[in-house]
């Protein structure tokens, strides 16, 4: 069964078998010199100044990000699960929330942030997705956050990148902080998150909030190459030996390959018929709004080996979502828009003639010549 949903993604044999070496003990000098060059390869990743790891689901560094800097008010943007969360993390968290709604397939607007931060003067920071993975939905963050720090540079912003880093290149310039996950365009098992963070984000944490989460305490020990509780060291083992897989042809190369089979998909679904969801599609994924999306998913899973993602809440058995996050053999992306006309012939939709792989492959031959 090839797993092409948007997180989790599958892991590479090598990464695999990297993590299934002995347990180390993360107090040691060996886990130190693993942990050191994992973090540098990280903050060459991330771009930023500073970065920590934290032993949890992405979701945990989205609160440690909230916990540590929001002071009293955050704006938050929802066009989605994920950035409905970035809200209830906020309320839970006991801080002041305005909160910007779109429906899932509409990117935040600038107008409306503008608006936002005129009407409340003690906005403190400023909670996105860069790519909203509820309808794989790509936000303006980088005008958004140029705007913000155009009004008030002391705002921090913050950025959940777990379907973008790794995607695409990201410009952080106005990012104070930029948070990633292990389970998606990294290619690892869940349970390893990753912030990276501006020097202002450092100052603005000072001695941090909370125990746990403490993104202070963390920053002091992973700056000693340490955790400052159990670090998740075979995560920490796989990251390495991602980095490893991936700088076989660089990240650029990934870069340019995730375009080229995000575009193919595009193109490929487009030509049998389908419409795409989002009005500004991310990168990570292919997102299609159609009537027959249950009928096709399960057709892929029972009939032809491979498990899309669908919709959640109001979109569920409304929408697809194929992957496109991480090292995926090109054979394998041109199977699954082959496997989807093959399920529409199923339905009786659509006669079988081979547009699907035909098409991806015309688009993803030329753009990566
Ligand atoms: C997957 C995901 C998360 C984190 O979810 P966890 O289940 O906590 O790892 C956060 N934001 C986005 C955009 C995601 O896709």
């Amino acid at each position: 069964m090839l797993l092409f949903t948007p997180g989790p993604t599958p892991v590479p044999e090598s990464v695999r078998q990297a993590m299934a070496t002995p347990t180390l003990h993360h107090r040691t000098p060996e886990f130190e010199a693993i942990f050191k060059e994992a973090r540098e390869r990280l903050m060459k990743l991330l771009g930023m100044d500073e970065c920590v790891m934290l032993a949890s689901s992405g979701t945990g560094a989205m609160q440690a990000c909230v916990i540590n800097l929001c002071k009293s008010k955050a704006l938050t943007i929802n066009a989605g699960k994920f950035g409905e969360r970035f809200g209830k993390i906020v309320t839970a968290m006991g801080k002041e929330l305005v909160e910007l709604k779109y429906a899932w397939n509409t990117p935040a607007s600038l107008d409306d942030v503008k608006q936002a931060l005129a009407e409340n003067a003690d906005i403190d920071s400023l909670f996105i997705q860069v790519s909203e993975s509820a309808g794989g939905l790509r936000h303006p963050v980088e005008a958004i956050a140029a705007y913000v720090k155009s009004v008030n540079p002391s705002i921090m912003v913050v950025a959940d990148g777990i379907t973008a880093v790794g995607v695409e290149k990201i410009n952080i310039s106005n990012i104070d902080a930029l948070v990633t996950g292990s389970q998606k365009a990294l290619m690892l098992p869940p349970g390893l998150a990753m912030i990276g963070l501006s020097n202002a984000a450092v100052e603005t944490i000072g001695q941090g909030q909370d125990y746990y989460f403490n993104l202070a305490t963390e920053i002091k020990n992973q700056q000693k190459n340490t955790t400052a509780w159990t670090a998740p060291t075979t995560l920490i083992i796989g990251l390495n030996a991602i980095f490893d897989e991936i700088d076989k042809e660089g990240l650029e190369a990934l870069y340019v390959s995730t375009q080229a089979r995000a575009n193919a998909t595009q193109g490929a679904l487009e030509a049998i018929g389908f419409k795409m969801y989002p009005q500004t599609p991310a990168m990570s994924m292919s997102t299609v709004f159609d009537e027959d999306a249950e009928a096709i998913r399960k057709l892929l899973k029972t009939k032809y080996g491979v498990n899309m993602a669908g919709g959640q809440d109001h979109l569920k058995g409304k929408i697809f979502r194929i992957n496109q996050m991480g090292l995926i053999p090109v054979y394998e992306s041109t199977w699954v828009v082959n496997a989807i006309e093959m399920a529409l012939a199923d339905l009786g939709r659509r006669d079988f003639d081979g547009t699907a792989s035909r098409t991806f492959n015309e688009i993803y031959f030329n753009e990566s010549k």
